[in-house]
């Protein structure tokens, strides 16, 4: 893992830092499992390891800067919604790459955030087709609000996504930058804020929308 919730001072902390100020207790900030920080690892993403030693997220699947992203942008909400909500790291829920839904409508979230708000970030990296209005649509039924955020070296610009997106609402995307390891988060999507009608969308681009 990159990150970890230090229960020692109540922070997130990044394995890139850890280093320098490698004192406390760290646990996992989705599973809530003790983690060991390995200040000599010299991927950060190796920075944290699950004590029982398994990993709580797949990394089959996902791109090494989509796992990236899913971790500072969590990081980044958890020190949000901790400010915003007066809670410790602990008290906020987020998991990676569950399902919001039922048995009949559902999607994994790349992140979920369900307790103080419900809230899912989509990370978006090279994807081929989002289906973003699909998945607001059905996060809007299930009473989660949405998140887009974009891997700065993906190959399509926050900046761009931002102005496909216009006609739908006015809508900041959150940025990851996976070299640097700095993350923004973007505006909480409401059905207020983004108009799901076919029209709005008729101009977003195939893989937005
Ligand atoms: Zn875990």
């Amino acid at each position: 893992m990159l990150v970890a919730v230090n229960t020692t001072t109540d922070t997130v902390v990044t394995g890139a830092l850890v280093a320098a100020t490698a004192s406390g207790q760290y646990e996992c900030l989705f599973c809530e499992t003790p983690l060991v920080a390995d200040t000599a690892a010299e991927d950060p993403l190796e920075a944290f390891t699950h004590a029982n030693g398994t990993d709580c997220l797949h990394n089959d699947n996902a791109s090494r800067a989509h796992r990236i992203g899913e971790e500072l942008i969590s990081r980044e909400l958890c020190q949000w919604l901790s400010h915003w909500f007066g809670l410790s790291p602990q008290e906020v829920t987020v998991a990676a790459e569950k399902h919001v839904g039922t048995d009949a409508t559902w999607m994994i979230a790349d992140v979920r955030v369900s307790d103080p708000i419900q809230l899912a970030v989509e990370v978006v990296y090279l994807s081929s087709s989002l289906n973003l209005r699909e998945r607001l649509a059905l996060l809007f039924d299930q009473e989660y609000t949405g998140m887009v955020v974009v891997v700065a070296n993906g190959g399509v610009s926050p900046m761009r996504i931002e102005r496909h997106l216009s006609s739908v609402g006015a809508i900041q995307v959150g940025t990851v930058d996976p070299d640097r390891f700095e993350a923004s988060i973007g505006s909480v999507l409401t059905p207020d804020h983004v108009d799901l009608s076919p029209d709005a969308w008729q101009p977003v681009p195939a893989y937005l929308a």
